[in-house]
């Protein structure tokens, strides 16, 4: 069983709340939780590779493309300093791009003086509650994402 898989079933059958806009490669879609504002995946559309580099060359070009244009968007859309673009694999082996807003202080003193990647955070303050947005918080960010998505996509 593949979470991100899950989360596809659920944007395919209109049910999955986080899902903003499908691309040719994959799906945008706003993090559950939220301690780093704006924080948005971008999901290969199917689990048959684990690794880019299996990618034939255009699809695999492609999905790079598709995913520093969601970038931009989350960028343009919700103010970062710098964006952070991350692809793991790890506990999903599914390919999947994390794209974190980052902010001076977004870490706290964890890492090296408060520098470093998002994982210098602890596991529990990533992912605590109190950091999942509101439905009307996740509409808006959900708006805001798909609007400068749109907005490049026409460029
Ligand atoms: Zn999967």
């Amino acid at each position: 069983m593949c979470l991100i898989c899950d989360r596809i079933e659920m944007i395919k059958n209109g049910t999955n709340p986080y899902f903003v806009k499908e691309l040719e490669t994959g799906y945008v879609v706003i993090g559950d939780n939220q301690h780093f504002y704006g924080y948005a995946l971008f999901l290969y559309k199917n689990h048959n590779y684990s690794e880019l580099f299996q990618l034939d060359m255009p699809e695999r070009l492609k999905f790079m493309e598709e995913m520093s244009i969601v970038a931009e968007a989350a960028s343009k859309a919700f103010g970062p300093e710098k964006m952070n673009y991350e692809l793991l694999g790890m506990g999903d082996a599914h390919l999947h791009w994390h794209l974190y807003p980052r902010r001076k202080g977004d870490i706290g003193n964890y890492g090296n003086n408060g520098v470093g990647p998002v994982w210098c955070l602890p596991f529990d303050k990533i992912y605590d509650d109190s950091n999942r947005p509101s439905a009307e918080e996740l509409e808006k960010m959900k708006d805001a994402l798909k609007t400068e998505l749109e907005k490049l996509l026409q460029a």
